[in-house]
């Protein structure tokens, strides 16, 4: 697999048995679709440890043009959706239409999380993200039909892996996911 934004070789990493590709060109990351029901399993510092690997891999390389769209890495002709803007813009999450895999730009992962030092403040964040970018996005697919829902709920799912949170799936009010 070729990295979207680069073209770069993909590296396969494994955080908290979680398998992703990271780029060796940029430092993005590669959430296969068939991963995501191991997502919730294993997110424990997951975060810290994807943050870390991003960086080692975008480390001396040169910055990307965050506005080009991109293609899928799997489906090569489908361009990756752009949402899940969080309210402080410091992250957002490309998704493909066709296989309901993601992609995560490198810079954008370290600054939102950078954003709240301690674990508590990035719980809250991450609950205020969930709450205001992820639940009216979860409610709008909901009425879309079910394939569209799933693939929201990836990306809820996806988030939750990355940044820690006091949502339970399933258990918040709303939408469940
Ligand atoms: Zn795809």
């Amino acid at each position: 697999m070729k990295c979207p934004r680069t073209g770069a070789n993909m590296k396969e990493v494994e955080i908290n048995k979680v398998k992703v590709d990271i780029s060796e060109g940029c430092g993005g990351v590669w959430f296969d679709n068939l991963e995501f029901e191991k997502f919730d399993e294993a997110h424990e510092n997951a975060g810290d440890k994807l943050v870390d690997l991003m960086a080692s891999f975008a480390k001396g390389k040169g910055p990307v043009d965050l506005d080009k769209r991109i293609n899928c890495p799997r489906c090569a002709d489908t361009v990756l959706m752009r949402h899940f803007e969080s309210p402080l813009r410091k992250i957002q999450i490309d998704q493909c239409p066709g296989c309901g895999g993601i992609w995560l730009d490198a810079g954008e992962l370290k600054d939102f999380r950078k954003l709240f030092p301690t674990e508590a403040d990035r719980k809250k964040a991450g609950d205020e993200f969930i709450a205001k970018s992820i639940m009216p996005i979860l409610e709008a697919k909901a009425k879309e039909g079910q394939e569209e829902l799933e693939k929201a709920r990836r990306v809820a799912h996806m988030f939750r892996f990355i940044c820690p949170s006091y949502y339970i799936p399933g258990k918040q009010a709303g939408a469940a996911f």
